[in-house]
């Protein structure tokens, strides 16, 4: 931090006046060492976990989010910045520099470079505590998901198949017990109120799923809420916006709140339709079993497998031992072959930072392009969900930099590990975010691979998905763990018709998330949220369906509260997903998967990082602009 405020000082006490590369250039050149720090600490954190690590976090945070804004709130650095601003037109800038000064100068408006000392110092103070109670935010979750477990005995275990019980064995030998163990880890919990055939046990671990972050004591993310999204408003109303949303979403591709809102409304009330279908046919199923009770959310996939079991004659289990972690990844590497030209070379006397981690050199045609690392399990101190990372970002704006990008997932853990489908969706997903990193090709740090708007972040891993789901691939790739047979065509055939199968409760599941999100967010006075009560109501008032339980209750939403990132941008993957299924038909008409001018056009997205206006890119990519007709085809929402 003391380096990168020297050279700060030397940029803003230069006596010549303020040119691109003395003032633009220079601060992208600053920070390197505390960058190349944070990377690497913020990653570890994420990744690998445990009391030493969490506790520096909790120390180190707000002293960063102090530093940070030291750094946007400098006056004479704004001075320069502003003065470049101002003559922008006449510097002979070329497009990716005249972006980039753009963006500096916003950046720094956004994080009130333009306010009077009173309130930049109120910014501030507002960034220190948020960064505290970000940080707390998520590891409340943490603990709450290490503090429980399920422990099963042998009566227990009825309905649950093979790869459950092989998967809470191993959960429960990592945690030195004994028997079976269901933890809150989403690739053991869901496929528990998957298969158990004991309702009662589905309740209690469903309520301890949704439990999390909400107990009283000292790890409640209820009482922190509220306090977050007052702050959040409070910075958004400093910025002269009516509420943190409206903040939020004026650097967007959306760029409105209405925009974004609309979107997600085309989709909520089809959806609702189409899950009340689907809750009609849950119910005569569960009749027939002799259940006479009202459905609940931890009833939905119990019976959804049955039904999609009868209709579709899928059994998870089955399904599973075609899917081996090590062969996805193979497909996702292969895929990316055939598309960019890319070859994945193990790297296996590469240090990493725990043994599960793997790591590969990318090339392509003209040499090296960077290196991935994939830590694909699940572990007791590692956070929860899939993300993508980096601990070295791309940039040429010296000598060339090349990427160092990181996939994590929380696969269960097994031998031979084996996925569900909803798993491989997941690591390609991932590994869409990784090309992004991986294939970026620009000058400027600022800009490289995934620094795009939030809601174009996902375009790159959602449209990545749809290269798993190809029945060529699955032909290849999805092989059978014990005896290397190819799936059945049959059966390859049955589970691409299950995909329009439970899209009802899908869309209900996200969009309320999505929607809590913007409400919250935009509400007038947020501190004043009672986050048991608000939920409630809010649930009741878009008329979400009993028997579904919202993706992300408020509690344990850690893509608000844990850090800044999605609030108010959960409708990105919506938006995201409006341009994946619009943009993989390019490829469909091409009449090839992996037509080869497409996936060159395709190519340039992932490459512009930020340089370019998102949409504008997409329209390079598609040659028009993106419309909602292939997403409502792909959910199966198209109304009659
Ligand atoms: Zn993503």
């Amino acid at each position: 931090m003391t380096e990168q405020l020297a050279e700060i000082l030397a940029i803003v006490e230069n006596p010549e006046s303020p040119s691109f590369s003395n003032t633009v250039e220079a601060l992208q050149r600053a920070g390197k060492g505390l960058q190349r720090v944070r990377s690497i600490f913020y990653n570890l954190s994420a990744s690998l976990g445990g009391e030493a690590l969490e506790a520096l976090e909790r120390e180190i945070s707000p002293k960063l989010a102090q530093h940070s804004m030291r750094i946007f709130l400098d006056p004479a650095l704004f001075t320069r910045i502003e003065a470049l601003y101002k003559q922008c037109g006449s510097l002979a800038l070329e497009e990716d520099q005249a972006r980039l000064l753009e963006r500096i100068h916003m950046n720094l408006i956004r994080n009130g470079a333009a306010l009077a000392p009173e309130a930049k110092a109120r910014m501030t103070a507002i960034s220190e505590r948020l960064a505290v109670l970000h940080t707390e935010f998520g590891q409340n979750v943490l603990h709450d998901e290490k503090a429980w477990t399920l422990s099963l005995d042998d009566a227990d275990l009825e309905g649950l198949p093979e790869f459950v019980r092989s998967g809470a064995r191993q959960a429960a030998t990592e945690r030195g017990l004994d028997g079976y163990v269901i933890t809150l880890s989403r690739s053991l919990i869901e496929p528990f109120l998957t298969f158990s055939a004991r309702r009662d046990l589905r309740q209690k671990a469903y309520e301890a799923w949704i439990a999390r972050g909400a107990h009283p004591g000292p790890h409640d993310n209820r009482v922190l809420i509220p306090e977050i999204l007052a702050l959040r408003s409070e910075r958004a109303q400093l910025l002269g916006y009516a509420n943190f949303a409206a903040f939020r979403l004026a650097d967007s591709m959306a760029g409105s709140c209405e925009a974004a809102e609309a979107l997600l409304a085309e989709v909520w009330e089809p959806g609702k339709a189409k899950a009340k279908a689907e809750a009609g046919r849950l119910l005569t199923v569960a009749r027939t079993e002799g259940f006479n009770g009202q459905l609940t959310a931890w009833d939905w996939r119990y019976y959804a497998e049955k039904i999609r079991r009868a209709d579709y004659a899928l059994d998870e289990s089955e399904l599973k031992s075609y899917f081996v972690f090590d062969n996805l990844q193979q497909a996702a590497f292969d895929t990316a072959t055939r598309l960019f030209g890319l070859t994945f070379t193990p790297l296996p006397d590469m240090p990493v930072y725990h043994p599960e981690v793997r790591a590969y050199e990318v090339k392509d045609g003209a040499g090296h392009v960077g290196i991935f690392l994939a830590d694909p399990f699940a572990r007791p101190d590692k956070r929860s969900g899939a993300w993508m990372s980096s601990f070295r970002d791309q940039q040429s704006m010296e000598t060339p930099v090349s990427p160092i990008i990181v996939n994590n997932n929380n696969f269960a853990k097994s031998d031979p590990a084996l996925l569900s489908f909803d798993d491989a969706e997941t690591l390609f997903h991932e590994f869409g975010h990784a090309l992004h990193g991986l294939l970026s090709n620009v000058r400027y740090p600022a800009q490289s691979g995934t620094s795009v708007r939030q809601d174009f972040v996902e375009l790159p891993s959602q449209i990545y998905e749809h290269w798993v789901a190809l029945p060529e691939t699955l032909r290849t790739y999805a092989r059978h763990y014990k005896t290397g047979e190819p799936m059945p065509e049959a059966l390859i055939e049955r589970l691409l018709a299950a995909r329009n199968f439970n899209q009802g409760f899908g869309t209900v599941e996200y969009t309320a998330a999505a929607l809590i999100d913007m409400a919250v967010h935009n509400h007038p006075a947020p501190e004043t949220i009672d986050v048991e009560t608000f939920e409630a109501q809010f649930l009741t008032r878009i008329g979400m369906p009993a028997e579904i339980g919202i993706r992300h209750r408020l509690a344990h939403f850690q893509h608000l509260f844990a850090g800044g990132g999605y609030a108010a941008g959960y409708y990105a993957y919506m938006w995201s997903e409006v341009l994946d299924a619009d943009g993989f038909e390019a490829f469909a008409e091409a009449g090839d998967a992996f037509d080869p001018a497409t996936a060159a056009r395709l190519r340039i997205l992932l490459s512009a990082g930020d340089t370019q206006d998102p949409m504008a890119l997409y329209v390079a990519f598609r040659g028009r602009m993106p419309n909602t007709a292939a997403l409502l085809r792909s959910r199966n929402l198209e109304l009659a």
